[in-house]
């Protein structure tokens, strides 16, 4: 049998490694001690604490939805729920997507942001690729009004970064882009929106995405706390920190780290490798908290009032997350790394008595993507094909996948091995 080895336990790497399973032998090497990457849960004192956001589960591709359901048992194990997102303002909470709640916001504002896009509705529509960045796009698409009110303070914290410098690539498919008629249709029906992923969404009734992570790892050949810093050629094998080979390697680490990895001797994909090396990206910092009761799944804070950008009620989403606590749990969700103390002032300030629990920092959350990089990633990705080493997930590749994209980019490395092969 043909050896893989995949580098990385997260959702990528655990899903890839069941697909090759089969036909390859597979061992998987992380470099934490402990499994699951990004959506990693710990027990705090019998609270779920997931460390990064609080990770729920969908997708519109039946491919991805049939092979997940082939490993878990969604009536016994998961729960469904639909979404139940505010965004708080003025001390007031409207629906989210804010656009379809307009009626919702105090009498003044509703008027001057609902005149503005019934004057936009005259005008001629731009498409996606005839704007330059985020900023004009989401003022092309939503008018000045609802850019100043939300979409432009709430993109701006939660990317941190001057959001008309961000170009649009990344958006391709992954925000719902209504038209202005439809947006009007849903205040007057006062419609439900169905079309983002996770307008309903599964949670697995206990231990919330560590549940995954521990069942699609089951019967996985995993060496932990094994960090991969070589790889290299050799007499058509890899060979990895000198002393494991393989036929072939899927990369599901930080594409950045690759320039200094790769050991091979090839001045064109070191060149490629090289333009990927300063990708820019954002970290998260996030607090378990014990909250008041609510019936939220999501809370955006888009003011500038509040430092946080997010609470996500994980607490909501099982019962058995709160096992540790008289009250519920939730997430407290900050862009970058902040300071505890900071944090702790910033939490008495927010809604729900929130008394923290824990805290984590995860340098690795948000890509930012550039307007040459997925051109640059594709050249890295078909200079990498000489050797067997494929690339797949958020980090590798680069892209705003969320778990059902890395099963679905999985997939796709399966069918190209098996052709190769
Ligand atoms: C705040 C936030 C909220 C989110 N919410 C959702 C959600 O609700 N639903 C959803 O579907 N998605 C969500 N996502 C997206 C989801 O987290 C990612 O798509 C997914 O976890 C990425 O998995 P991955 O395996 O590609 O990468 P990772 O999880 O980053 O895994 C990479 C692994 O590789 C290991 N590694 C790296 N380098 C090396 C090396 N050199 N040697 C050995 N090991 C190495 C790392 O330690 C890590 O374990 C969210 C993301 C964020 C940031």
């Amino acid at each position: 049998m043909k050896k893989a080895l995949v580098i990385g336990s997260g959702i990528s790497g655990l899903s890839v490694s069941r697909m090759l399973s089969p036909d390859f032998e597979v061992e998987i090497l992380e470099k934490s001690d402990k499994i699951g990457g990004l959506i990693k849960c710990e027990r705090i004192d019998g609270n779920l604490f997931h460390r990064v956001g609080g990770h729920v589960f969908n997708s519109r591709n039946t491919a991805v939805l049939d092979w997940f359901w082939k490993h878990f048992d969604q009536e016994h194990e998961f729960l469904k729920a639909v979404r139940n997102a505010k965004i708080l303002m003025n001390d007031d909470l409207i629906g989210y997507p804010l656009e379809n709640y307009l009626y919702q916001l105090p009498e003044e504002k509703s008027k001057s942001v609902i005149s503005e896009l019934l004057d936009m509705l005259t005008k001629e529509k731009k498409e996606i690729h005839e704007y330059d960045n985020f900023r004009d796009f989401l003022i092309g698409n939503f008018g000045e009004n609802l850019y100043n009110l939300y979409f432009g303070p709430y993109n701006s914290k939660i990317w941190n970064t001057d959001i008309s410098k961000v170009p649009l690539e990344w958006l391709d498919g992954k925000l719902p882009m209504p038209e202005i008629k439809e947006v009007i249709l849903s205040n007057i029906y006062k419609k439900e929106e169905s079309t983002m992923v996770h307008a309903t969404f599964f949670y697995p009734k206990r231990d919330g995405s560590q549940f995954i992570v521990n069942r699609l790892a089951e019967g996985l050949n995993i060496r932990t706390s094994y960090q991969v810093s070589e790889i290299n050629w050799v007499d058509g094998k890899l060979v990895i920190n000198n002393s494991l080979d393989a036929d072939i390697l899927i990369y599901c680490g930080d594409v950045r780290m690759l320039s200094s990895i790769i050991k091979i001797e090839d001045v064109a994909l070191h060149e490629a490798l090289k333009r990927v090396v300063n990708l820019p990206s954002n970290g998260t910092s996030n607090v378990l908290c014990e909250t008041d009761d609510n019936n939220l799944s999501w809370l955006y804070l888009p003011e500038d009032k509040f430092k946080a950008h997010r609470i996500i009620y994980t607490g909501n989403f099982s019962d058995s997350n709160n096992e540790g606590s008289t009250r519920k749990t939730c997430v407290v969700e900050f862009s970058g790394k902040q300071e505890e103390d900071l944090m702790l002032a910033e939490l008495k300030g927010l809604p729900g008595n929130l008394k923290p629990l824990a805290f984590n920092f995860e340098p690795n959350s948000y890509i930012i993507q550039n307007k040459e990089t997925r051109s640059d990633i594709t050249s890295v990705k078909e200079l990498l094909s000489k050797y067997n080493i494929h690339l797949l997930g958020r980090f590798a590749e680069w892209e705003y996948y969320n778990m059902d994209k890395c099963i679905e980019g999985a997939m796709q490395i399966r069918e190209q091995i098996a052709i190769e092969n």
